[in-house]
């Protein structure tokens, strides 16, 4: 038997993503006692996918440019966005749970829409050659390197790991606001590129 369709507001602005409608619910296939929790949201999505690329650290995404599909590893589950506006979301508990974490994702949805009208564009085969260029030692070569612990990493190599994994944000390098430090922000500058310190947290 089909389930009866159920609509939550996210939204009552004038944004892109204002409702979700839960399409369905099943039995999750990985993980045993929650669900997976198929989703449609009531605006197309195939501007917007791109440029929600910048908006999640290289560790959490998985984006297919042939198909414009983005997957993301959030929340302890994996959440597949479609072009359609249609989104899956695994190793769920309540179907509460899966409205509240797409309102935040709506939430970056309606972001990246806005920057879209801003005339934001992602050239993804470049940014993708870039990452793909960058390991945790091209970082650690341009943090400070005290091992001071202010992130809450015992090292500056551990710090460098956990930004590429979305563990940690670059922001969170205390140091890295202070003047004295100012020639470590221009070598993540030069060596990450803005649109690659955006993705890795740095809003300084
Ligand atoms: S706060 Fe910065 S300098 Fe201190 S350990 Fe962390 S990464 Fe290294």
């Amino acid at each position: 038997m089909e389930m009866e369709e159920l609509e939550f507001d996210l939204f009552e602005d004038d944004v892109l993503v204002k409702k979700v409608i839960i399409k369905n619910i099943k039995p999750c296939i990985i993980s045993e006692g929650q669900i997976s929790v198929l989703m449609q949201l009531d605006s197309e999505l195939h501007h917007v996918l791109p440029i929600m690329i910048l908006k999640f650290p290289p560790g959490k995404v998985n984006y297919i440019e042939k198909k414009n599909v983005l997957t993301l590893s959030l929340y302890d589950r994996l959440i597949t966005i479609y072009p359609s506006g249609k989104v899956s979301m695994n190793k769920t508990n309540t179907k509460e749970e899966s409205i509240e974490i797409m309102k935040q994702l709506a939430g970056s949805i309606n972001e990246a829409h806005y920057e879209s009208l801003k005339r934001k564009t992602v050239d993804y085969s470049a940014l993708k050659e870039k990452l793909s260029k960058i390991g945790p030692l091209s970082i650690y070569n341009c943090l400070p390197q005290t091992n001071c612990e202010e992130c809450g990493e015992s090292t500056c190599m551990a710090f460098a790991m956990k930004l590429l994994s979305g563990e940690s944000k670059l922001n969170e390098c205390m140091l890295l606001h202070e003047m004295g430090y100012i020639n470590n922000v221009k070598c993540l500058k030069s060596t990450l590129g803005s649109q690659i310190m955006e993705i890795l947290g740095w809003n300084g």
